[in-house]
């Protein structure tokens, strides 16, 4: 993929937030930059607790509290305007952003979805708030949306407490994308399902990325799925980026030894030999440790390492890295 500046559809830049609990502060987002362009699939990658979803919930601008955006802004670039997210209220968020430009799907199905309303009732709100089609093309639209994800137009009579959960994600998800937008953050949106379950859902959901030309982000844990559905990785490691490439790049020669033992511990064809996992957790984000964070993990830490944070270093054209091993000199 050619990263060609002209075509960002988001620049966040250096963006800080985290948890207030009373006089606590849990540092989750640590001054985070990244451009994500038109039409990728980035995935954000990490183990649990690294700071992926609060991540999403600030760009995707649902701030509350606890959470907190500290600083850094983020440019959302649509075809005809360039809108500065971080400045703008909760009600033009809503108004003039969310659903239309970018639209989110949580982890849980049953978090978007009224249990006692209809499916079709569903969709029937979303058009009213949104658009002025009348009941006959909202059917029309909300049929062909659903069977592009691999549902029935029966489903559409349906209660959600009815359907099974990939069903109900398959319709959170057809929510999401009702209006075209340019930008979806998917926050471990298969996580709940069962593996083959998850596989053809992530598969149906990429068939419709690629026919729509929309920016997917996709959060998830599970290195497998990020070295088979996406375009770019970002890695994040206690509230920080630590590095950032293509997909192919970095399951070829990954950088980071944190990206390199979360590779190295997936299982290969034909490779008997047991994978050794990262041995620790992810540190204490109200009281990280000095200099890397990720140091007391580290096999290859140095004094440096436990004194000062590394510096994010581009070591060719998209392919960052935040650590010593890479500093000349
Ligand atoms: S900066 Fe040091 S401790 Fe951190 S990942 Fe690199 S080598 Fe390991």
């Amino acid at each position: 993929m050619i990263l060609v500046d002209n075509e960002v559809v988001l620049h966040i830049d250096n963006v800080k937030a985290g948890y207030v609990v009373g006089r606590r502060f849990i540092d989750a987002v640590s001054s985070v930059s990244l451009k994500l362009f038109y039409g990728e699939v980035f995935g954000l990658a990490g183990e649990s607790g690294c700071g992926k979803s609060t991540l999403l919930k600030v760009i995707y601008g649902y701030i509350e509290p606890p959470l907190k955006r500290i600083e850094g802004s983020l440019i959302l670039r649509t075809k005809n305007e360039r809108l500065s997210l971080h400045e703008l209220s909760d009600d033009e968020l809503k108004r003039r952003v969310w659903w239309r430009y970018m639209t989110w799907i949580p982890q849980g199905a049953m978090s978007v979805l009224n249990p006692t309303i209809r499916v079709r009732d569903h969709f029937i709100e979303m058009f009213k708030l949104y658009s002025n089609i009348d009941k006959r093309e909202v059917y029309r639209l909300t049929t062909e949306y659903l069977e592009a994800l691999g549902l029935s137009k029966e489903v559409i009579d349906a209660y959600p407490i009815q359907l099974s959960g990939g069903m109900r994600q398959r319709i959170v998800i057809a929510l999401a994308l009702l209006f075209n937008p340019i930008l979806v953050l998917a926050d471990e949106p298969t996580s709940a399902l069962d593996v083959v379950t998850q596989k053809i859902l992530l598969e149906q959901l990429l068939k419709v990325q690629k026919e729509r030309g929309f920016t997917l982000v996709l959060v998830s844990h599970d290195m497998d799925v990020h070295g088979v559905f996406t375009d770019r990785i970002g890695v994040m490691y206690a509230g920080k980026i630590v590095e950032v490439g293509s997909t192919d790049k970095m399951f070829a020669e990954p950088l980071h030894p944190y990206t390199k033992a979360l590779i190295g511990s997936l299982p290969r064809l034909g490779d008997k030999s047991i994978r050794k996992g990262l041995s620790g957790a992810p540190p204490d984000l109200a009281d990280p440790p000095p200099g890397c964070r990720f140091h007391p993990r580290c096999p290859y830490a140095m004094d440096i390492c436990r004194r000062e944070e590394p510096p994010i270093i581009e070591i060719e054209k998209g392919r960052i890295v935040g650590c010593w091993l890479y500093v000349k000199g």
